[in-house]
């Protein structure tokens, strides 16, 4: 008597904690869910199914998504398996290309020889170094000769028309098999400086006095820069006209924010020399599926698209910050969330299946770019607010299925500026200080996105 009373007891205790067990695993599983971790997701169906077994529970629902989990792995892996496999046969293809142009190399090393406003551009066919460039300078009563020997042949050279503003003669003669010689005489004792980029030298002659080496490193600088800034930029402002986008306290309108924000962005880039356009410069309405119908046209470097977010009243106090989103397929919980906001009502009555078609023709170099974009503006953005204002908050790089950039053939992002429903981050968002502060960091980013992916 007193034994089976220990044992029931024993099995009573036995059965309660391993229905614990179960449910603390059912919760966890809808955690890795959410968190898209399918090998959690994996790991607690396992788990559920054991206990669940144990229980004398109908396991098979648990069971089901443990086949689909793993199908779904596999076709992962197999996807995977044929991306790597398409990827040594592009190198190896790109090897055999490097392999001929190497042999072409060592005939032709400069490509071509060519003057830009008061600027002489040797692109060359390999990467080069200050050891391939020798300079002298020869004062005689009358002009300077500026004398460069660069290292390479260019099938080309010989007696040139070349003209800078100022300068009288530039010779280019191939001096030896292995030698390059540019001459250039000038009567107005200009300036030249010479600056190594890559594979390409620049000459460039000023009319001004540098004082010293650091001046003349920023002047090489930004020689450099300028060479990079004929990319073109669209900029997208969000909504607009009968879409309002979010509004915050005080009716503080989303469509207002970003076209202010997007102006003063269009007016930096274009000031520091990018060819900037804009998808609409007044309040009109604009179908999310025409924002990037004009970066395709100009075949646009890249495609920055500008919102504000904005949050549930309950929450409003508490969330702020600055996000970046970059096009992806994935759906996290909180990419879904905000998506769904931006996706606008003519793009979500689109078919289930279209859009998937769509998510999946993305191509992965554009995805890659798109991340290092999203990097780079957010980084500056907080950069330049956290230098003016306090408590500046970082959402972070996220990706994020956005209608708006499905469109965009190039490296595209979708930046949330700021929550419009936040009691100060609105405030800060309708200030013209704040606007500027923000645009200024925005092309910063655009600016470090291309010096490191010219
Ligand atoms: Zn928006």
């Amino acid at each position: 008597m007193f034994l089976s009373f220990l044992i029931i007891f024993n099995l009573n205790l036995l059965a309660s904690s391993v229905s614990d067990k179960y449910n603390a695993e059912r919760m966890s599983y809808l955690r890795a869910v959410l968190d898209n971790n399918t090998a959690l997701e994996k790991k607690h169906l396992e788990n559920i199914i054991s206990y669940g077994e144990k229980l004398g529970y109908n396991t098979t629902k648990y069971k089901n998504e443990l086949k689909k989990l793993s199908l779904k792995n596999k076709e992962k892996f197999n996807k995977i398996k044929k991306q790597s496999i398409q990827k040594d046969k592009l190198e190896k293809e790109y090897a055999k290309k490097d392999s001929i142009s190497q042999k072409i190399d060592l005939k032709n090393s400069i490509q071509k020889v060519y003057t830009q406003k008061n600027m002489i551009i040797i692109d060359f066919n390999k990467h080069i170094t200050k050891k391939d460039i020798d300079y002298n300078i020869d004062k005689t009563k009358y002009f300077n000769l500026y004398l460069f020997d660069i290292n390479g042949f260019f099938k080309d050279a010989g007696p040139t028309k070349l003209s800078i503003l100022g300068i009288d003669k530039i010779f280019i003669i191939q001096k030896d098999k292995k030698t390059l010689h540019i001459k250039v005489r000038d009567k107005n004792r200009l300036k030249p400086i010479y600056i190594i980029n890559n594979k390409r030298i620049i000459i460039k002659f000023l009319n001004i006095k540098i004082s010293d080496k650091k001046e003349q490193k920023q002047i090489a600088t930004k020689i450099i820069q300028e060479d990079y800034k004929r990319k073109i930029v669209v900029i997208d402002a969000g909504h607009g006209g009968k879409d309002a986008g979010a509004v915050g306290p005080h009716k503080r309108y989303e469509k207002h924010v970003v076209l202010a924000i997007a102006k003063y962005l269009y007016h930096h880039l274009k000031n520091r020399g990018y060819k900037a356009y804009i998808t609409r410069k007044t309040d009109k309405f604009i179908k999310v599926r025409n924002r990037t119908v004009l970066a395709n046209k100009l075949n646009a470097d890249i495609f920055i698209s500008i919102h504000a977010n904005s949050i549930a009243k309950s929450k409003a106090n508490k969330i702020k910050g600055v996000e970046t989103f970059f096009l992806s397929p994935a759906r996290s919980a909180r990419a879904k969330r905000v998506a769904a906001k931006e996706n606008s009502s003519d793009i979500r009555s689109m078919s289930l299946a279209t859009k998937k078609s769509f998510l999946t023709v993305l191509n992965q170099s554009k995805i890659t770019a798109s991340n290092k974009l999203a990097i780079d503006v957010q980084q500056n953005m907080l950069y330049q607010l956290k230098k003016h204002y306090r408590s500046i908050e970082d959402g972070g790089v996220r990706e994020g299925p956005f209608w708006v950039l499905v469109g965009a053939q190039m490296p595209s992002i979708l930046i949330e500026v700021g929550y419009i429903s936040h009691p100060m981050e609105s405030r800060r968002l309708y200030n013209k200080r704040y606007q500027k502060i923000l645009a200024e960091g925005i092309a910063n980013g655009v600016d470090s996105y291309f010096l490191k992916n010219p």
